[in-house]
């Protein structure tokens, strides 16, 4: 009999989702800002310490909100890695920005901070360090040089909800942060996301350019007397459907993660051995770094065929799969960004990398069978 197929992905479900969307229809506040989006902002705000958190439609959206608070414009260089999702380079390349690709750490597959000033020109307005896997860049090093260079910091922390950075949450460390509430990720709502506003300056004109350009916001608090058009904006809220969904989600924030992590660390105890013999190298996380085990993936060894691993993964019904196509290579890239240098770790990394199914009830029989699998086809 053909063993059970193992899934990639299985978004989990708190069991309160609907009941809290029940509720938000009875309370007949459907659209934007109302109690559950309240809540959800609350609840960001005190896990994070962010001065004002703002749900979007996606962390897509939240990074389209901060390219817009920086007035980024035409010819503005923005430092990012190429191994990323495309929306930490579309956002700004949507202003007119250049994207300019810097290689990753070979250890966390994060912007590598060394490489960073070596790639701040004149136009240079901001860096966006990516968490990648829910492990923090090095963030002490990536602020210090904003600092020096008066760079703006938009943490792409689509991946980092819950996990933090020597005791300070991921997203809450730039002048901007954003989160991912996709249904991939670790807390969902279907589609979903946060701006995370750390710069108080900027907190306002954030309110702003989410309600369309308007102030209801602060019309909404009472605090003017009617709303107007103020500047440029658009409708980047969610409804509170979508935030009553996802507040059943973020009560179990904290569980979700202690839940993953267990599954991480089977993986990760688990593959030593392929590792001693080098077969695969596992993720590394580096001390300071708390992370959510958002996801967790192997390296092979250079030559390994991954295309072949992944076959026969899925002869053995697992389905792994690998990401990123470097941006830098896509189509869309070599036409609006700069590359600094070559980036041979992004090259090289991204091509051995496999991510192993992950989420909440995947088994232990499940987890060992991958395993055995990894180990069977890599020491064939
Ligand atoms: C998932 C992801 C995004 C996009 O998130 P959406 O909510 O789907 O827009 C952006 N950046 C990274 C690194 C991601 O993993």
């Amino acid at each position: 009999m053909a063993p059970d197929l193992v899934p990639f992905n299985l978004p989990y479900s708190t069991g309160k989702e609907l009941a809290y969307v029940a509720e938000a229809h009875r309370l007949r506040h459907l659209s934007g800002d109302g109690a559950f989006t309240r809540r959800c902002h609350r609840w960001i705000e005190q896990h994070t310490g962010c001065a004002k958190a703002l749900l979007t439609h996606s962390c897509s959206s939240a990074l389209d909100m901060a390219a817009l608070l920086l007035d980024i414009s035409d010819g503005d260089e923005i430092i990012m890695p190429s191994f990323t999702f495309v929306s930490t380079a579309n956002a700004f390349v949507l202003r007119g920005g250049v994207p300019v690709f810097v290689d990753i750490r070979e250890d966390t597959l994060n912007l590598d901070e060394k490489l960073i000033e070596a790639a701040i020109t004149p136009r240079t307005r901001a860096i966006v360090p990516v968490h990648y896997a829910g492990v923090s860049c090095e963030m002490d090093t990536i602020m210090a040089i904003a600092k020096r260079h008066h760079l703006a910091v938009v943490e792409d922390a689509a991946q980092g909800v819950t996990a933090s950075y020597k005791g300070r949450a991921l997203g809450a460390i730039g002048d901007l942060g954003s989160f991912s509430f996709h249904e991939t990720k670790n807390v969902i709502s279907g589609e979903g996301g946060a701006l995370l506003v750390n710069d108080p300056a900027l907190a306002q004109r954030a309110e702003i350019i989410r309600e369309k350009g308007t102030d209801r916001a602060r019309f909404f608090r009472g605090e003017v007397d009617k709303y107007t058009w103020q500047d440029i904006g658009s409708s980047f809220l969610p409804s509170d459907i979508n935030a009553a969904f996802l507040w059943a989600q973020l009560e179990e924030a904290e569980r979700i993660k202690r839940e993953r992590i267990v599954l991480w660390q089977r993986y990760h105890d688990r593959l030593e051995a392929l590792e001693r013999r080098e077969r695969l190298r596992r993720p590394v996380v580096p001390d300071g770094c708390d992370h959510n085990g958002h996801l967790y993936y192997v390296l092979l060894r250079n030559g390994t065929d991954r295309a072949m691993v992944l076959r026969k993964l899925k002869e053995r019904a697992i389905n792994a799969v690998f990401h990123y196509v470097p941006l830098h290579s896509s189509p869309a890239g070599r036409r609006f960004a700069r590359t600094q240098g070559e980036l041979p770790l992004t090259v090289s990394l991204s091509e051995q990398l496999i991510r192993l199914p992950m989420w909440i009830g995947l088994s232990e029989d499940q987890q060992q069978r991958v395993c055995d699998a990894l180990g069977a086809i890599l020491e064939a």
